[in-house]
């Protein structure tokens, strides 16, 4: 069966909407395109699916509520606008979702919170208990309390995150880009979309080092980013563009829509995933030949212990 084939088999799906996705350039929320994806996430939750939609768009939208023009640089106005931006987008969506019947739960998650192993324990615990209650778990990072140091940073890597600890089939990020092309399309008319990834090399992540709209803070590296994880925890990810109609129906059934991020063929161990995306990195460790080939050949070191 091929891999788009498989995606018809997924039961647990992690949808990641950005800023430039549920606002206009302008910097005003995108009513009908909100309001169109929300019907699809809870179509897919009336087919028995389970839905854990990864939502941007707390900093625009308080940016918009108070007038402004862009996202200032400072990080107590950024969070300050957070604070008002994601109490007024949890209202839009407890609204949209609640017209087809479901109940949202809002998840604000920091770095600090998966760094420690039983706190990353208790937030998969947690979103497994929303989950089991047939409620939509709406996520986003908690901006108003985090500075800098523990700042996931961006929802790309925060949504790669969540599909790796909820131990999700799919996770889908929704944009304003077709996928991952072979060149930048806005320059090079000739670029390719490609279908299929099996690898995400350092070419790919250096040639893709742009910055999304005034109001997002993503573009394609923090994708790639973010696909690394979902390949390395054995989640199948798809970058589409968020404008093509029935985008996660099409996606579901298995259609070739978007970018597939191929994963590794095993899913990885629950405590690997943790130490590898879950922990915050301090200091650096030096392997010599002899480990480098235990780790790389046999999965492990007997001398090293982690
Ligand atoms: N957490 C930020 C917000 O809600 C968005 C980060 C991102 O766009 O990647 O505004």
């Amino acid at each position: 069966m091929s891999w788009r084939e498989e995606l018809k088999n997924s039961k647990r799906i992690v949808i990641k909407v950005g800023t430039s996705t549920l606002t206009y350039t302008n910097g005003q929320v995108n009513l009908q395109r909100v309001e169109r994806l929300v019907r699809e996430m809870a179509d897919l939750h009336n087919r028995g699916l389970e839905v854990l939609l990864v939502s941007s768009g707390a900093i625009g939208v308080g940016a918009n509520r108070m007038g402004f023009k862009k996202i200032p640089r400072t990080m107590p106005e950024k969070q300050a606008l957070a604070a008002i931006g994601q109490g007024a987008l949890m209202h839009l969506y407890e609204k949209l979702f609640a017209e087809y019947g479901k109940t949202v739960a809002q998840v604000l998650l920091t770095r600090g919170d998966l760094d420690e192993r039983l706190r990353y324990l208790n937030a998969t615990n947690a979103l497994l208990a929303i989950l089991g209650m047939d409620v939509i778990p709406v996520i986003n990072e908690n901006d108003t309390v985090v500075v800098e140091e523990i700042k996931f940073g961006d929802n790309d890597t925060l949504s790669a995150m969540v599909a790796s600890l909820a131990d999700a089939d799919l996770l889908i990020i929704l944009s304003d880009v077709d996928g991952f092309y072979d060149s930048d399309p806005r320059s090079n008319p000739e670029a390719c979309l490609l279908h299929e990834i099996y690898e995400v090399t350092d070419v790919m992540e250096d040639n893709s080092r742009s910055r999304g709209s005034s109001f997002a803070s993503g573009g394609m590296y923090t994708k790639l980013k973010a696909a690394k994880i979902s390949m390395a925890s054995g989640v199948p990810m798809v970058i589409a563009n968020s404008d093509t109609p029935d985008v996660i129906r099409k996606i579901v059934g298995g259609e070739e829509i978007g970018t597939l991020f191929i994963p590794r063929e095993e899913k990885m161990h629950a405590r690997k995933k943790w130490i590898a995306f879950g922990t915050v990195t301090q200091g650096e460790i030096f392997v010599d030949a002899g480990a480098e080939q235990a780790l790389l050949k046999r999965g492990k070191s007997s001398c090293l212990r982690v």
